[in-house]
């Protein structure tokens, strides 16, 4: 993907949260650490020109949530806290690629510790497959069937200086 299909893959994500949350009421964004946020936040951005009015966004690191995390770190010590009540609020969780599904569960769980939320609903800016979990995203910009030693390589312009996805080959 090149930065306009990943430009057009946002905008159709944006179109497709207002349009199965009939609107943006009570929907927050959370970005899941790094990419996440700023797929998140460009995705508000098309959101409020679409909608007319802003959308929260929310940040959430889960590292220390994962199961398969360092030795020594702390269940829920991470900085999971967000900005805002998630309480009876839509959540749109947005991570950069989706694989096993144990980061998207560790988010669920993030989440929950933080209120309860009237609903959670995933976005991904790429699906590479080979879930483990029973995960299934929402909103896919791009289904990307891989093989397991295979990577995608996600740029965003934020943090890598262009905007790309990319198989790589081992
Ligand atoms: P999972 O927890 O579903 O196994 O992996 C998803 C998480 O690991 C995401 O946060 C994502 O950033 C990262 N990830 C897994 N596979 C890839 C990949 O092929 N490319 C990139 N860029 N990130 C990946
Ligand atoms: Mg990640």
């Amino acid at each position: 993907m090149d930065e306009a299909a990943i430009r057009r893959a946002l905008t159709r994500i944006a179109h497709e949260i207002a349009e199965k949350n009939k609107g943006i009421e009570g929907c927050v964004l959370v970005g899941i650490r790094t990419r996440g946020i700023y797929l998140a936040r460009r995705v508000a951005e098309r959101i409020k020109e679409i909608e007319g009015r802003p959308i929260e966004v929310g940040e959430l690191d889960i590292t220390c949530y994962r199961d398969d995390r360092p030795q020594g770190a702390q269940p829920g010590a991470g900085a999971c806290e967000l900005p805002f009540p998630i309480q009876n609020k839509r959540i749109i969780l947005f991570d950069d690629v989706l694989y096993t599904g144990r980061t998207i569960r560790a988010a669920l769980d993030a989440l929950m510790d933080n209120g309860r939320p009237q609903s959670i609903q995933l976005a991904v800016l790429v699906d590479r497959g080979h879930r483990e979990l029973p995960i299934r995203p929402d909103y896919v910009g791009k289904n990307i069937p891989t093989a397991k030693q295979e990577q995608i390589e996600v740029k965003l312009q934020e943090i890598d200086a262009s905007d790309s996805v990319t198989l790589l080959h081992p």
